[in-house]
């Protein structure tokens, strides 16, 4: 083809490409990321993955908090939202559902804003335990007790770091970072809060367990009723996508451009949930999909491409290790196609 042809059929192409697919909520936002993907990039193969995986019925609801067991587990929905802003979604992205262990990672960032990385890192420390999430087996032999922050006793005993003169200030200080990182006010399921109040009996025992070996540092049963609430956290796709999102682009909210995590920070919390953040289904995951994520077992994870974005997926039948089915296969499924596994060298730009 001559040089003359091939530019006027890319114009043709580009042409018919702005014409599928713009409309974008932020067509006019400045590109400040030199690595996030384009829309089109991303649209095709978000809509591929959800048709994809639309029918698969595997895995079930979590069903030891009560409410859990009564979502509809139909719903599904992917939301996108890049460090340019740019926000993609797909599917049921408007439904509330509970933020549950996902808020683990935001907690381990307040606490490292308030007292710094090292000493959370002394306090809690993240070592993998290859144990379920809430095992009190992992207290008793580990030799930190506490494992790392994204596993129940781990994040119980980093909730207990945060600072305030009362139960309610800290509560508040928590949902107003989440809020921050969201770029919009959050609020607590009422609902799902009582319902996990009412049966949290393990997270009691394992509280009770770190005042034991001198792991948590407040009140226990305090602690276990905050980190409550912050697991009771309502986010939709988009919400959860934009705080992903705050921790893909260096700490700041892409769309308020607020500075919401310390960037000295983003390392220590992506590596964590690249060890952790799937629990004991996160070396099979780091091996398949090489992103840092979190799970929630209310249906919810996010995955980070750092200065890229971040990819939110919500579907709440869950695997063996308390990971969404459908999340984990969309977010797999479009990392592969956009080259996003970090370990991957095309991920950086090598042929
Ligand atoms: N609130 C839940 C619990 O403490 C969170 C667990 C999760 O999402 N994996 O068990």
């Amino acid at each position: 083809m001559s040089v003359k042809r091939q530019v006027r059929t890319s114009l043709v192409l580009s042409v018919i490409a702005v014409m599928c697919f713009s409309v974008p909520v932020n067509a006019q936002a400045p590109r400040t990321s030199p690595v996030a993907p384009r829309r089109e990039q991303v649209e095709a193969v978000v809509r591929e993955a959800y048709e994809k995986f639309k029918n698969d019925n595997n895995g079930k609801n979590a069903d030891y908090i009560p409410y859990l067991a009564q979502v509809d587990s139909k719903l599904f929905g992917i939301a996108i939202v890049t460090t340019d802003n740019q926000v993609l979604t797909l599917g049921d992205v408007k439904y509330s559902f509970s933020i549950q262990s996902i808020s683990k990672v935001f907690t381990l960032a307040l606490a490292m804003e308030e007292m710094g990385a090292d000493k959370v890192f002394q306090k809690v420390g993240s070592e993998p335990t290859g144990r379920p999430f809430n095992s009190p087996l992992a207290v008793v032999d580990m030799a930190t007790h506490t494992g790392n922050p994204l596993v129940n006793a781990g994040a119980i005993s980093t909730t207990s770091l945060i600072s305030g003169k009362d139960a309610n200030e800290k509560w508040n200080k928590i949902l107003n970072f989440y809020s921050q990182a969201a770029g919009e006010k959050l609020q607590l399921i009422d609902e799902v809060y009582k319902s996990e109040a009412a049966t949290n009996t393990g997270n009691k025992a394992l509280s009770y367990l770190l005042a034991k070996y001198d792991r948590i540092y407040a009140d226990p049963f305090e602690s276990v009723d905050i980190y409550t609430k912050q697991c009771s956290v309502g986010v939709n796709a988009v919400q959860l996508a934009r705080m992903g999102a705050t921790l893909a682009n260096n700490g700041i909210n892409p769309s308020t451009g607020e500075q919401v995590i310390k960037r000295e920070d983003i390392p220590h919390i992506l590596s964590t949930m690249t060890m952790a953040g799937l629990y004991d289904g996160s070396g099979g995951w780091a091996w398949n999909v090489g992103l840092p994520a979190k799970s929630g077992v209310g249906g919810g994870i996010v995955a980070i491409a750092p200065g890229k974005g971040a990819i939110a997926v919500f579907a709440p039948p869950l695997d063996e290790a308390g990971n969404s089915v459908k999340a984990q296969e969309v977010i797999k499924y479009v990392a592969d196609k956009l080259n996003y596994n970090l370990y991957s060298p095309s991920s950086v730009g090598l042929k």
